[in-house]
């Protein structure tokens, strides 16, 4: 087995995680403690050509592969510490974009995807409600058929981007009787609309560069050319890609966090002195530094793994899952060593590791938890 990137995959890592030093690290401590978005970073980030990443280039993206895409996500974590950012970029890309690829009509993509590569319409997929996540089939979102048009009720929330988005992609049920494999429809659900509103703002723990919305629907009129992918087959087919590649693809984020934590800490471990000499002298300080290079590996080979082989077209459901749910945890296990490690220091923000471990938390939650994956896992192998 060779597991090494290629050259040009080095580079290319290499040139994003130099461009987010330069451009995205330099403010993240400021926005962060704002809870800004930032359309100056988007603008930057847009133009060094990340936001059309596995966009075709027939509609102005890159072409990139699931592993390429995670890969730059991964880089852009590692140099810029802006893990809000990367939420944004990773629902862009992954549920924001590969549904309107995956599942568009051409019209459908000729109009959005090539302003979305280009940055200047930002995705989101909304299919979260406040009383159904994990389970999803029990939504209560409906949009019936009147005439030409479909008739949109209802409420998302945890919108990633929803506030910022021209478009966003609505999963709701179509067929009160059917079961959920036929009874949900999937929308692109303009937001200059009537009777649609960005119905309330979250706070949340990490990932406060990036906003996170919940919004309402109230008699909104879909047109039927808004209707995404087959009609009925939404969860099972829309949302599952969605899901598959936020699983393959956006845990890299943490990868990187997880990397420029080490970073910090192998440094803070040599200069630091403690009873007159660097803690890094310390077993249980060793220990932890070693326990977070473990999880990184791991961490990484997962991800890379379930990108691999989903742009192999292998099975990679176990893989994927495995990845999500291990990725999950071991963020938050090395953010909080990096807490400990750094001491009171690390209990502030202006050390960065503080922000990591609030961040890292949504690891083991968003795009299906941690709890759910192991149920996947098991189903598999139960059978
Ligand atoms: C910052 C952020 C951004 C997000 N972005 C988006 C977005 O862009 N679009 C979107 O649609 N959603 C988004 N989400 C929603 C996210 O995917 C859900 O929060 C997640 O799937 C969990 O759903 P829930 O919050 O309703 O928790 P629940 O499903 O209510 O779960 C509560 C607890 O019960 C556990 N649980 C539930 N069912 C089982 C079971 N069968 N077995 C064992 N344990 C179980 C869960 O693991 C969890 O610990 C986002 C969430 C956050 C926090």
């Amino acid at each position: 087995m060779d597991l090494r990137l290629t050259e040009e995959q080095e580079a290319f890592a290499a040139s994003v995680r130099a461009f987010a030093r330069e451009h995205v690290e330099p403010t993240v401590l400021e926005r962060d403690r704002a809870g800004r978005w930032d359309p100056d970073v988007w603008a930057r980030v847009a133009g060094f050509g990340l936001a059309g990443l596995p966009v075709p280039e027939a509609y102005g993206g890159s072409g990139a592969d699931v592993l390429t895409t995670g890969l730059a996500l991964e880089a852009l974590a590692h140099g810029g510490r802006d893990a809000g950012l990367n939420l944004s970029l990773g629902a862009h890309l992954t549920i924001g974009c590969m549904p309107i690829v995956l599942h568009g009509t051409e019209e459908q993509r000729q109009r959005w995807l090539p302003r979305m590569a280009r940055g200047e319409s930002i995705g989101a997929f909304a299919i979260t409600e406040p009383e159904a996540g994990s389970d999803t089939a029990s939504m209560r979102t409906s949009a019936r058929r009147e005439g030409d048009v479909f008739v949109l009720d209802g409420t998302k929330t945890f919108v990633t981007n929803g506030g910022l988005a021209d478009v966003v992609t609505v999963v709701a049920r179509t067929d009160p009787d059917a079961p959920a494999s036929q009874a949900f429809t999937a929308f692109l659900v303009e937001t200059g609309w009537a009777g649609f509103e960005v119905s309330r703002e979250l706070h949340k723990l990490g990932n406060r560069t990036s906003p996170t919305v919940e919004l309402s629907f109230a008699g909104v009129e879909v047109p039927e050319a808004a209707v995404l992918g087959e009609p009925g087959t939404a969860l099972w087919k829309v949302g599952f890609e969605c899901f598959d590649w936020e699983r393959c693809c956006m845990i890299a984020s943490a990868v990187g966090g997880m990397h420029r934590d080490l970073d910090e800490c192998v440094r803070y471990a040599r200069e630091r002195e403690a009873f007159g000499k660097p803690i890094g002298d310390f077993g249980a300080i060793q220990h932890k530094l070693a326990q977070m290079r473990i999880r990184l590996e791991n961490a990484r080979f997962l991800q890379r793994q379930a990108a691999w082989r989903k742009d192999a077209g292998e099975e990679h459901q176990l893989e994927a899952s495995m990845a999500k749910a291990y990725v999950g945890e071991a963020a938050v296990a090395s953010a909080l060593d990096a807490v400990q490690l750094h001491g009171g220091w690390g209990y502030v923000d202006e050390f960065h590791v503080e922000r990591s471990l609030r961040d890292a938390k949504l690891a083991a939650i968003g795009g299906g938890t941690t709890e759910i994956q192991e149920l996947l896992i098991a189903r598999q192998l139960l059978g």
